[in-house]
C-alpha cells in the first residue's frame, strides 16, 4: 500500500513539473481511454443479452415471443398496433331516424356503411360494426364499442332531415374539435374534412361543409378520430331521388373507404408480412 501511494505521490509531483500542453494532452487522452472502454464494455454487454438474453427482463417477455432484450433496448420506439375501423350505421331498430314516405334512414344508413365496410374489407381492413342488422343500439353502446376496441377511425353513416325547409340538400360531415391539434396527427377535423371532400366529389351533392358539433355523443365520447357523414337530405326530393339510386349509395360507400384509405395513409398504416394494416401507435 505504501509503495503505490510513494508511485503516485512521485507520478503526481513530475505530473506537475510537466509543461502545460503536455498535461492537457495526458488529462485528454485518459478520458478518450475511458471513454472507449465503456462503450466497448456496453456493447459486449448488449452482445452477450442478445445471445443469452438478459434474465432481469424476461418477465417483459409476454408481448410477443421474440428475443427479450430487444423488446427492452426498443421500448421507446412505438408499437405497431393493427387498424380498426368502426363503421356505425346510424338508429336501428324501433329508432328509424329520419323518415319520408316509405323512405327510411335506418336502412338507407344500414345499407350504405355494409357497402362502405365491404370495399375496406376487400383492402384488407379490418371492420367493425356497432350494427349489422336492424337493431337498435345505444349511442353510449356504439361508443364502448369503438372505445373498448382501441380502434383507429370512427365512422358513422346517417342521412339528414331539414324540418319546414323542403328545399334544403346536400352532404354534411360533423366533427367534434380535437381536444389537441398536433401537426401529423389524425384529428376529426381533419377526418371530417378528408370525408367531405372525397363524399362531394363522388356525389356531386351540394356541398354544406364540415361542422362543429361539439355536442354528440358518438363524436365526442370516442377517443379516436370520429366523424359523422350525413350523405343527403330525405326531406328533399331530388336528394331523396339520389338515395333511392343503387348506384348513388355505392357511390357513396366508396367515397367513404377512399376517405379512410385516405386517413390511415396520412396516419402511415402499412400493410405487415401477414397482411394485417398496421399503425404505429
Ligand atoms: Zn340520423
Amino acid at each position: 500500500m505504501d509503495i503505490i501511494l510513494k508511485f503516485l505521490k512521485k507520478a503526481y509531483d513530475s505530473y506537475g513539473k510537466l509543461p502545460m500542453r503536455i498535461r492537457f494532452l495526458i488529462v485528454v487522452s485518459f478520458f478518450m481511454i475511458l471513454f472507449l472502454v465503456s462503450v466497448s464494455l456496453k456493447q459486449y454487454q448488449y452482445k452477450e443479452e442478445k445471445i443469452y438474453g438478459n434474465p432481469n427482463h424476461v418477465q417483459n417477455n409476454s408481448k410477443n415471443g421474440s428475443n427479450p432484450s430487444v423488446i427492452e433496448e426498443e421500448n421507446t420506439i412505438p408499437e405497431p398496433k393493427e387498424v380498426k375501423v368502426v363503421i356505425d350505421p346510424g338508429h336501428g331498430g324501433e329508432d328509424l331516424g329520419a323518415t319520408k314516405g316509405d323512405l327510411c334512414e335506418k336502412r338507407l344508413n344500414l345499407d350504405i356503411s355494409k357497402r362502405t365496410g365491404k370495399l375496406l374489407e376487400n383492402l384488407g381492413i379490418n371492420v367493425i360494426y356497432t350494427r349489422e342488422k336492424d337493431v337498435a343500439v345505444g349511442l353510449d353502446e356504439r361508443v364502448n364499442i369503438a372505445n373498448n376496441l382501441d380502434a383507429t377511425l370512427f365512422i358513422s353513416v346517417h342521412n339528414n332531415y331539414m324540418p319546414n325547409d323542403a328545399g334544403y340538400k346536400g352532404t354534411e360531415t360533423l366533427y367534434c374539435p380535437p381536444v389537441t391539434t398536433e401537426e401529423n396527427k389524425m384529428d376529426g377535423m381533419k377526418l371530417a374534412t378528408i370525408v367531405q371532400r372525397k363524399l362531394i366529389g363522388n356525389l356531386k351533392t351540394v356541398d354544406n361543409g364540415i361542422i362543429y358539433r361539439p355536442n354528440l355523443v358518438v363524436l365526442r365520447k370516442t377517443n379516436m378520430p370520429a366523424v359523422i357523414a350525413e350523405i343527403a337530405y330525405i326531406s328533399n326530393s331530388s336528394d331523396r331521388a339520389k338515395l333511392v339510386d343503387e348506384d348513388f349509395r355505392e357511390n357513396a360507400a366508396e367515397a367513404l373507404s377512399e376517405a379512410v384509405m385516405e386517413a390511415l395513409e396520412y396516419m402511415k398504416a402499412e400493410k405487415n408480412e401477414n397482411g394485417v394494416w398496421m399503425i404505429m401507435d
